[in-house]
């Protein structure tokens, strides 16, 4: 943790005021990624996250919403929705617990505390409207919530959505602008993280995909005739960093499956994965918005690591990978 000292209103004087910060126990690569609801993190990012868990490095997962507003799968909790019991927030809460303890991510919060923020359902609902819909946040308390666990943590590298929210919703966006704003405000300290990432699908990984489901009965393209018609996909050359946590792949799975509610048994995920395998659950794609990338392979040299060009190579960095005993 960190221990923040000295006095930090300042003096009658006028002097500034002094912040004086000690590092304590914290490994020397943090990770801090941005959400907007529970099952977001295993979906999107889950292999990154068990990835960089497994190898000593502090994951800290923020989330925005309880996700109040999501459809359930599992029938005998159908009354939970948000148009009955309005109960299902609640019950992520739990769903979300056990997707971390699978991906061995510790360190979880929702932003600005469990239920601050309401899902604001698709794009246009009336939900958009709820006085505490994410969506209507006021944007500097929202990432004033964010810099507090900023200035605890000292993420240097931080995850979130591009400013397309990866695909429209609007907690999404607006996770994305609550993520940026709070690095502003960050940098005006002194302490924003040296890269910010926006998770990416790159163009030719969804090619792949799309000629492969082509023929199939399950095809989760169905209806989409040209990969522009998708609402995401990154042209390769844009693409900063290619993650490779084949594995970790199945801890990424049992944290999707934790999420039982929002992603169904027979969910086209798990076909994919079945016909994909480990490289479909195990490897995820990031662009870069803010830092400089580091030494990378390939035709893009894209980086496959997060923390690559940070100077944290050294045996410093290194000692809690073997403490973790990882092979
Ligand atoms: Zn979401």
């Amino acid at each position: 943790m960190w221990a923040t000292c000295g006095d930090a209103s300042g003096t009658a004087g006028g002097e500034p005021p002094v912040r004086v910060t000690v590092v304590t126990t914290l490994p020397d690569r943090r990770l801090l990624l941005v959400h907007a609801h529970p099952d977001d993190e295993s979906i999107g990012t889950g292999a990154t996250m068990a990835h960089y868990a497994a190898l000593g490095a502090h994951v800290t997962l923020v989330t925005c919403t309880l996700g109040e507003e999501g459809e359930v799968h599992v029938p005998e909790l159908a009354q939970l929705v948000a148009a009955e019991a309005d109960q299902l927030g609640g019950y992520r809460i739990g769903e979300l617990a056990e997707a971390c303890a699978a991906l061995g991510v510790t360190d979880h919060r929702f932003l600005g505390g469990a239920g601050r923020y309401r899902d604001s359902g698709m794009m246009g609902l009336a939900t958009n409207e709820h006085p505490r819909a994410f969506w209507r946040a006021d944007l500097d308390e929202a990432a004033g919530h964010l810099l507090e666990i900023m200035r605890e943590v000292r993420p240097q590298v931080l995850v979130t959505y591009d400013p397309n929210g990866f695909y429209g919703h609007p907690d999404h966006i607006q996770a994305h602008r609550v993520a940026m704003r709070a690095v502003e405000l960050a940098a005006a300290e002194g302490i924003a993280p040296a890269k910010v990432y926006w998770t990416a699908m790159p163009r030719s990984v969804l090619e792949a995909g799309m000629t492969h489901f082509a023929e199939s009965s399950d095809n989760p393209f169905a209806g989409i005739e040209h990969i522009d018609d998708l609402p995401f996909g990154t042209p390769d050359p844009e693409i900063a960093a290619r993650v490779d946590a084949t594995d970790r792949h199945a801890a990424k799975e049992a944290a999707m499956r934790a999420h039982a509610t929002q992603i169904p048994a027979t969910s086209w995920l798990y076909a994919i994965a079945g016909n994909f395998g480990a490289e479909f659950m195990g490897v995820e794609y990031f662009t870069l918005a803010v830092g400089e990338k580091g030494p990378g392979v390939g035709p893009y040299g894209w980086e496959e690591d997060l923390f690559a060009g940070l100077g944290l190579d050294g045996e410093a960095g290194r000692a809690p990978v073997v403490a973790a005993g990882v092979r």
